[in-house]
């Protein structure tokens, strides 16, 4: 399926002749509330029956909808709705997490593609409540909402109207996947993507930094850690604060990645190359299985490392990659990280145990040295190659390569430190102007 994307719209404030905030016409609140009561009663026929299937329950919905005189396209978007909630519940009761059945309580509707018609440039929507009976809002609409909207790649397919505004769902289709004429491979790691750019001319060391990442993660580790000891007396307001903060932080971060993966894909876009990584989704959870070392039975890193491990966001850093590599037509390799960071690029020997490899890779049959992040990244480049018979005009050779040429490639994603956090402050500085900024009389 396409990416999905989404367009936010406000109401259009009233008219001269009205007063008062906008607000939705009293027919298409009636059409909110008979929708959230529809989603409500397919998501207790969906847990109360197990029903998970699509088709089952739209059946079901389709009926109830005829009853409620909505038309069935509308009842089978409820119905859609009810199944992503009703199986958000089971994955909570799977966990163990006690959860009541949930209740939507805001009303709403989501209109398919056949049940609404949206004009750009008056803003109006109009929606069909049931069989020849429309009814219209009008949004308001900026010049990025119309630039977006006449983008031929983009196509509406959902329209999501809640009480104060609505929400505009397209899908944008991808551009078509190039044949690569080099390649890139990553070596994904805590600051940085480390590992080789092949091109026709030969091998080169590819290094993208992003400490700034643990910067901030130190930043918030240390607040919430004041937060949770300032209001152990207090758990409501502390749990409030405390989320209020993770949320911070993981808004930071994402920023942040799509910073870096944006300058990544469109550098690789550019030199139309394909893009390799290491599939990490095989590899054991930290969060919830525990790292343990084979035998041993006792956790194999310190707490602080655990923690670090499991705050690494390298699971969202590669969900960014992939959507904006599929939306760029960037190819992407994913490769077995099995033994690609103790293997030997020159001969193939395998040396012992990771945590015997150190920061540097000192192969014990050949000689061949090299900082042990990129040697995983000219591994992962050795495997794509082999797997990949189209791209078979390029070679790798692990002797062209010099060590100390490292070229930190994107310069975008480069030297940009986290911004200064708020202290709460800054307005007891700013109210004392500065005696410099005088002018002399
Ligand atoms: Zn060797």
């Amino acid at each position: 399926m396409d990416p999905r994307r989404s367009l936010v719209f406000a109401l259009a404030l009233p008219s001269h002749r009205e007063s008062g905030p906008p607000s939705l016409p009293v027919e298409v609140r009636a059409l909110q509330a008979d929708f959230r009561l529809l989603v409500n009663l397919c998501l207790r026929e969906a847990i109360a029956t197990n029903v998970t299937s699509r088709g089952k329950l739209s059946r079901f919905a389709r009926s109830r909808a005829l009853e409620l005189r909505v038309t069935g396209p509308i009842g089978v978007a409820a119905s859609e709705i009810a199944l992503g909630l009703a199986a958000g519940h089971r994955k909570r009761l799977r966990r163990g997490i006690v959860a009541r059945v949930p209740y939507v309580r805001t009303p709403f509707v989501r209109l398919p593609r056949t049940c609404f018609h949206f004009d750009p440039d008056t803003g109006k929507l109009r929606l069909s409540l049931r069989r020849g009976e429309w009814s219209s809002v009008t949004l308001a609409v900026s010049d990025h909402h119309r630039r977006v909207l006449a983008d031929p790649r983009h196509r509406l397919t959902q329209m999501h109207v809640g009480p104060r505004g609505a929400v505009a769902i397209y899908a944008r289709t991808p551009e078509p996947e190039y044949a690569p004429t080099s390649l890139v491979a990553l070596d994904t790691n805590e600051r940085s993507l480390d590992g080789v750019r092949v091109t026709s001319e030969g091998p080169a060391f590819v290094r993208i930094l992003f400490p700034e990442l643990r910067a901030i993660q130190a930043i918030h580790f240390e607040r919430r850690r004041f937060l949770a000891h300032k209001k152990a007396n207090d758990r409501r307001v502390g749990r409030v604060l405390l989320g209020r903060e993770g949320r911070r932080e993981r808004h930071r971060i994402r920023s942040r990645l799509h910073v870096i993966t944006r300058s990544i894909i469109e550098q690789l876009a550019t030199e139309r190359a394909a893009l390799v990584l290491e599939d990490l989704t095989g590899l054991p959870q930290p969060r919830r299985r525990g790292i343990y070392r084979k035998g041993s039975g006792g956790p194999l890193r310190s707490r602080t490392f655990r923690r670090r491990l499991s705050h690494w966001p390298q699971g969202e850093l590669h969900r960014q990659l992939t959507y904006k590599a599929q939306d760029r037509g960037v190819p992407i390799l994913w490769m077995s990280p099995y033994r690609t960071s103790r293997t030997c690029p020159r001969c193939g020997e395998l040396s012992e145990h990771r945590s015997r490899v150190g920061p540097r890779f000192e192969c014990r049959a050949c000689g061949w040295t090299l900082d042990r992040q990129l040697n995983a990244g000219v591994n992962l480049g050795l495997a794509a190659l082999r797997s990949t018979a189209g791209l078979g005009g390029l070679r790798l050779d692990p002797d062209a390569l010099s060590d100390d040429a490292v070229s930190p490639l994107y310069p975008t994603a480069q030297h940009r430190r986290a911004r200064e956090e708020r202290t709460g402050r800054e307005g007891e500085d700013r109210r004392r102007p500065p005696e410099t900024a005088m002018p002399p009389i």
